[in-house]
């Protein structure tokens, strides 16, 4: 209940560290940034999120 404060839309995802590590797309990070200057989830090393917010499809 007291989660959901965690959001930011001004903030890149949360990469798992861990396994950002070895990675050398995103040098570590865990993330990288697109052409348009977003981060974005790596998608060598990262789990794939969801994609686009499906609001209100929880199942
Ligand atoms: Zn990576």
């Amino acid at each position: 209940m007291a989660y959901g404060a965690h959001r930011s839309p001004f903030l890149p995802p949360h990469p798992d560290l861990t396994l950002a590590r070895d990675c050398e797309q995103c040098l570590g990070w865990g993330t990288v940034v697109t052409r348009d200057g977003d981060h974005e989830l790596c998608r060598m090393c990262q789990p794939s999120p969801d994609d686009e917010n499906t609001a209100g499809s929880t199942s």
